[in-house]
């Protein structure tokens, strides 16, 4: 069902956990899969400079958050608010139709993770972490 490249991303998965002292968070969840994905982010000067995730989620939603993190990671917020779900799997050499709506996750927790950072920059309230199982 997936390719080897992808195969190799959800065996083998980059910038899986949690950063301390993140400054920025995103949460989200698809109901379709039950997939629930968190990111965090560290930031410098508005470029990204470390990335991490946590998912209890299928293997293209494991796949896509570990390549989206590797992408990220270097990039200003700007050109990360960019990056959408179609170029992660491009990267990632394509996923079966029905599992592209997982690598939605990854681009909406990045985007969360860097509206969050907005946030605490303008000294908003910021949600909670997910308690992961
Ligand atoms: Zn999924």
């Amino acid at each position: 069902m997936y390719n080897e490249k992808v195969m190799e991303a959800f065996k083998n998965p980059k910038n899986v956990g949690e950063i301390e002292n993140y400054d920025g968070l995103g949460k989200v969840g698809n109901a379709s899969c039950g997939d629930i994905m968190q990111i965090t982010l560290k930031i410098e000067n508005d470029v990204i400079v470390d990335a991490k995730f946590k998912t209890f989620g299928c293997a293209a939603a494991i796949a896509t958050s570990s390549t989206a993190t590797q992408m990220v990671i270097g990039m200003t917020i700007d050109e990360a608010l960019k990056l959408t779900n179609k170029k992660v799997v491009e990267e990632l050499e394509g996923l079966p139709p029905q599992k592209i709506h997982c690598s939605v996750l990854a681009e909406e927790a990045i985007k969360a993770a860097i509206e969050d950072y907005q946030n605490r920059k303008a000294g908003k309230v910021t949600p909670d972490k997910i308690d992961m199982v």
